[in-house]
């Protein structure tokens, strides 16, 4: 047991989880009595750095378990070499109010075009407004699902995939999906849709052609649809793909015209 309550503090910091506060202690009494500070200037200002240092810990959390495969800001995103995205949409969407909202947010078009960037971007945005968000690519997800059945803790997995708030769904169509992975995907979809939880999807696929990314089924592409689209944001991104128009304008690959461009694999 303690004797002194300057021993206690220090105790009790450690023991109530106020890590930042305890290592923060004696500078800031040392801050405290140079200055003149009244007692709850002091607690405020200890208080306070515990918050900014919770804060930080969980944003840092909360970007491992997203599982970007890469880092991107919206900052980074050059919106004058993609004039088919609106910015303002973007700065909408960055405002958060989708999430408040449960509303999707679907990215279209082709390959290099921005969409994972934007979609990381987001997430990202997310995760600094003190959500969870989980990155996945829509294929490994099917895998997973269908692995889960097989290993009979499926329902554990869904349940771990409706706990976020915000869910990935990157490219969705670039692979055909079995039939009982697209139907794994349509419980996923749905009960994120029933629990108001949103997802950002990418896809290459126009809407016109999702019976193909649902195993032929046009039931359950249009259900699925119909889920994703009730309250969405569906942006549209035309053009060529930014990685070879990059390496076009460095002069690297002079011999790539608009015909001879092949899809990239991003
Ligand atoms: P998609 O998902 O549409 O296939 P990506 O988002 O993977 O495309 O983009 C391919 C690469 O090009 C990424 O490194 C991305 O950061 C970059 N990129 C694409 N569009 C832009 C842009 N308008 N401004 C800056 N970087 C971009
Ligand atoms: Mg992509």
């Amino acid at each position: 047991m303690s004797h002194t309550y300057e021993a206690k503090a220090v105790e009790a910091l450690v023991e109530l989880g106020l890590m930042t506060a305890h290592d923060q202690l004696d500078g800031t009494a040392q801050k405290a009595a140079a200055d003149n500070w009244s007692y709850s200037h002091f607690l405020g200002y200890l208080l306070d750095a515990e918050l900014k240092g919770k804060y930080q810990r969980t944003v840092a959390m909360n970007t491992r378990f997203a599982h970007f495969p890469y880092r991107k800001q919206l900052e980074d995103f050059d919106f004058k070499a993609q004039p088919s995205i609106d910015p303002k949409i973007i700065d909408e969407l960055a405002t958060m109010r989708f999430l408040a909202e449960g509303r999707n947010v679907v990215l279209l078009g082709p390959p290099g075009v921005g969409k994972t960037h934007l979609a990381i971007a987001l997430a990202v945005k997310a995760i600094e407004a003190g959500h969870r968000a989980y990155f996945i690519n829509a294929m490994d997800m099917a895998r997973k699902l269908a692995e889960a059945t097989e290993g009979n803790h499926l329902p554990r997995l869904i349940k771990n995939l409706t706990k976020m708030r915000l869910l990935i769904l990157d490219e969705l169509g670039y692979l055909e999906l079995s039939k009982p992975q697209a139907s794994l995907l349509f419980q996923v979809i749905s009960l994120r849709y029933e629990a108001a939880l949103p997802i950002i999807l990418t896809s290459n696929k126009a809407f016109g052609d999702w019976a193909s990314v649902f195993a032929a089924d046009h039931v359950m592409a249009s259900a699925a649809l119909d889920r994703l689209l009730h309250k969405s944001t569906i942006i549209n991104i035309r053009g060529d793909s930014y990685r070879l128009k990059e390496k076009r304008l460095a002069g690297i690959s002079t011999n790539i015209n608009s015909h001879s461009i092949q899809p990239d694999q991003s």
